[in-house]
């Protein structure tokens, strides 16, 4: 399907879907739901095969697209029309509320990741919530993608879901078409490209990150090391929380190398790590570590690949300025700096263009606290990592991250429409003829009530 043809598709089909009440719109979200349990061996096999995942990580996907569905269906429910109060002396009978709208038809760009459970986050409310959708997947999952497509069409009237398929110029196409909303979910550089054509659209971007993970010295070094390798490592590193800046307090990082170095030769390739999603990545991932070595890192384990296996690694030795410290890895690569305190380690982590998440490992969770407000990121774990809010409910980070929001998701696909409404019979005493100033004691307005 061309952009233009889905625009017009997802034009004509907005006002019947708008205008459906939310518990309708649930119903269908609920045969979505049943529809991705029958097909769920199937679904899995197919991300499996397309973007190289283990089978637990593959059929996750279709579980959590599940739980997402359950979410904002409760979460839908409780949006309200917001009552504003007027002071009733100086503007009487006067009613004021904020009604919470569909923004009409929504374009979504996504990675492939995730092909499944990503967009699902964003396709989910934003259907709820009466908007009708162009979905644009990456060019890299169009197998998983046009199997959602093929769900979703199988359960909603026509013209409401609509997919096209294509890469980096059809995506283009899109910021710029007559869509009324951009979610995307992608890259700094396609974000920042974005920016550049969208015109003044609403827009969320979620983008890449280069996350911190800061082992305290009084971390537990066993539930550490577990809680670093997956989540440096799952999805081959191909992660946008990924852990990819490792800290740890000078104190325990001996025995904390030690151990991660051991652990991380365990993991079994096939049904713990994946294949990575093409070449191109397994070159970026090369690229940094060379740069790496060449600056005088030194690999503990991995390092190399076979076909589109890429084998866990750590480095140490490494330096803030090395690329695997500052550009997003996208790959399964730990590169570990020693750090003197908790005071270093954050002023490390903040020195980064990324704002996405970051880590924290320690048993004393007020200490955790206290270091998660001082950096400046969108999401802080302390003892966890890449656990999401059901449905990626305030996902989003902060500086090159994306511009992150104070919304839920399902918030972020309404818009709002206020309404005044005067309901005496008298004119306004500011209306004209001029005289009477609004306020008796309103020292803005001059005594000729001409106004500010
Ligand atoms: P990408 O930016 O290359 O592509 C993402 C999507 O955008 C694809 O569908 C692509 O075709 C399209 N696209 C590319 N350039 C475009 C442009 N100029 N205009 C419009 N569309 C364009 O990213 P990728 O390699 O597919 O995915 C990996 C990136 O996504 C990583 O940086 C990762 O951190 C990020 N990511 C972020 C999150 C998050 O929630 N913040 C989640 C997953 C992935």
């Amino acid at each position: 399907m061309e952009v233009n043809e889905a625009v017009l598709k997802a034009k004509n089909a907005f006002p019947i879907w708008s205008s459906l009440s939310v518990e309708e719109r649930i119903e269908y979200m609920k045969k979505l739901s049943e529809l991705l349990e029958k097909e769920k061996a199937d679904i899995t096999e197919i991300i499996m095969k397309e973007v190289g995942k283990p089978e637990i990580e593959a059929e996750t996907e279709v579980i959590d697209a599940q739980a997402s569905i359950n979410h904002y269906s409760n979460e839908i429910l409780k949006v309200d029309t917001k009552k504003m109060e007027f002071d009733e002396e100086a503007f009487p009978d006067t009613e004021g509320y904020v009604e919470f709208v569909p923004f009409g038809v929504i374009g979504l760009i996504t990675p492939w990741n995730y092909p499944l459970s990503l967009p699902i986050w964003t396709i989910v409310p934003a259907l709820l919530a009466g908007n009708t959708i162009i979905f644009k997947p990456s060019e890299y999952s169009t197998e998983a993608d046009k199997k959602i497509n093929e769900l979703l069409n199988k359960v909603l009237p026509d013209g409401v879901f609509n997919t096209v398929l294509g890469g980096d110029e059809l995506g283009k196409e899109l910021v710029k078409s007559e869509i009324d909303k951009l979610f995307f979910t992608g890259s700094v550089k396609a974000g920042k490209d974005i920016m550049k054509n969208i015109g003044i659209k609403p827009v969320s971007l979620e983008l890449g990150g280069k996350d911190a993970f800061i082992v305290c010295e009084d971390a537990d070094i066993d539930l550490t090391v577990k809680g670093l390798l997956w989540g440096a490592t799952g999805n081959c590193g191909q992660v946008c929380v990924a852990a990819e800046r490792v800290y740890v307090n000078k104190k325990i990082a001996e025995k904390f190398v030690k151990n991660l170095v051991k652990e991380a030769k365990g993991l079994k390739k096939g049904k713990d790590i994946g294949d990575m999603i093409n070449e191109v990545q397994i070159k970026k991932v090369e690229s940094h570590i060379k740069d790496a070595v060449s600056k005088g890192a030194k690999i503990l384990c991995g390092g190399k690949g076979e076909g589109l296996f890429f084998e866990p690694t750590v480095l140490t030795n490494v330096s803030k300025e090395m690329k695997i410290m500052t550009e997003e890895t996208f790959g399964p690569v730990i590169p570990v700096i020693v750090v003197e305190s908790d005071e270093e380690a954050i002023s490390f982590a903040n020195n980064s263009k990324f704002g996405l998440g970051a880590t924290i490992w320690s048993k004393d969770i007020e200490r955790g606290r206290k270091i998660g407000k001082k950096l400046n990121v969108g999401m802080i774990w302390i003892n966890d990592i890449n656990l999401p809010f059901e449905g990626g409910d305030y996902w989003g980070g902060t500086k090159e991250s994306g511009l992150v929001s104070s919304e839920s998701k399902v918030m972020q696909c309404l818009k709002k429409k206020s309404f005044i409404i005067y309901k005496g019979k008298e004119k306004r005493g500011w209306w004209y003829p001029y005289g009477m100033p609004v306020l008796q004691d309103d020292k803005r307005r001059d005594n000729d009530g001409q106004g500010l």
